[in-house]
């Protein structure tokens, strides 16, 4: 049975995806990137690429006047000063960024976060905060104590992650607990950079992140990208077979490194092109997949174009 239609951060009418850096403070065993340790000179460049990209990302948000999520992806993030980032961008925006997203590993001082959030506060935007706990690092109690010296308003929102190794179960296990007793969402990915993956925890509290309509238009829901691949996708090339599908990819979704747009190009018939930003115009429609996905950003695909015309 085939997938007719996948769903994943539609929340919003505009969402992009922004690189800001690859630089970290950890090295965590099972990370993907960690041959790119932060290094003091790293970040500087880094930080002032971003300050020079920041006008162009949003000539992209004001030009298209739509409610916008922002998703900021590192590396570590907020190894940047992000306060300074977060508000000349708001101060060109328009109020039009509604959503500020968020992964860290929580390493930085309680101050530095409650900064960020009173800053998204005061724009009238929300700041989404997914939290890393990452054991090799810091210790769940730390952790803990960081997330009750933040300043909880309305506009924000915290959610706690970990990654399940051979050799944590037990930890993760205690993790899950203490999420549950404060009352915060959680989420366990597997350690994908071992062979025997199949054997470790994935799982969330919430179970909504990617919906899938089948032929048969029964739905089936995947708590993440983990388990989106595990069910209908090549585990081990991360691909999910989308030939011929309607993607969103440059239309409600755009992905953004650094100060380059990462998308689709007619010539290349790849979704590996870069291009200087300040070329870069929103493609007005969902375009045709070219060969299949890995799922690295939050687009939406579907047989039929008109399920993704906002
Ligand atoms: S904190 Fe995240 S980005 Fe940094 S090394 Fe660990 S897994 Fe990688
Ligand atoms: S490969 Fe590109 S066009 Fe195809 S589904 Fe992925 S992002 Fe969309």
């Amino acid at each position: 049975m085939g997938i007719l239609k996948i769903e994943q951060g539609t929340e919003f009418d505009f969402n992009i995806k922004w690189r800001l850096t690859n630089c970290c403070n950890f090295k965590c065993s099972y990370c993907a990137r960690k041959n790119k340790r932060q290094n003091t000179s790293d970040i500087n460049t880094d930080q002032k690429i971003i300050e020079g990209a920041i006008g162009d990302v949003a000539r992209l948000i004001v030009s298209n006047n739509k409610p916008t999520k922002l998703s900021l992806i590192g590396g570590e993030v907020t190894l940047l000063d992000l306060p300074k980032i977060l508000s000349k961008l708001f101060s060109l925006t328009n109020h039009l960024i509604k959503k500020i997203f968020i992964v860290t590993n929580f390493s930085r001082e309680y101050t530095y976060f409650n900064n960020l959030i009173d800053i998204c506060k005061d724009n009238g935007t929300i700041l989404s905060l997914t939290c890393s706990w990452h054991n090799e690092f810091i210790s769940l109690d730390t952790f803990v104590d960081k997330y009750n010296k933040l300043n909880k308003n309305s506009y924000l929102q915290i959610k706690f992650e970990t990654v399940c190794t051979e050799t944590n179960k037990d930890k993760v296990n205690k993790f899950i607990n203490v999420c549950k007793d404060i009352g915060v969402d959680y989420s366990v990915d597997a350690d994908l950079t071992n062979p025997n993956v199949n054997n470790l925890m994935i799982t969330s509290n919430k179970t909504s992140r990617c919906k899938i309509t089948k032929d048969d238009g029964s739905i089936v829901y995947c708590n993440n990208i983990s388990e989106l691949l595990k069910n209908f996708g090549d585990w081990n090339t991360r691909i999910i077979p989308l030939k011929d599908y309607y993607c969103s990819l440059d239309y409600t979704y755009v992905y953004i490194e650094q100060d380059k747009h990462v998308g689709y190009n007619n010539t290349l018939k790849t979704c590996k092109y870069k291009e200087p930003l300040k070329s870069f115009i929103i493609r007005k429609e969902p375009i045709i997949c070219p060969k299949g996905c890995s799922l690295c950003g939050n687009m939406s695909v579907s047989k039929n174009k008109e399920d993704l015309i906002k």
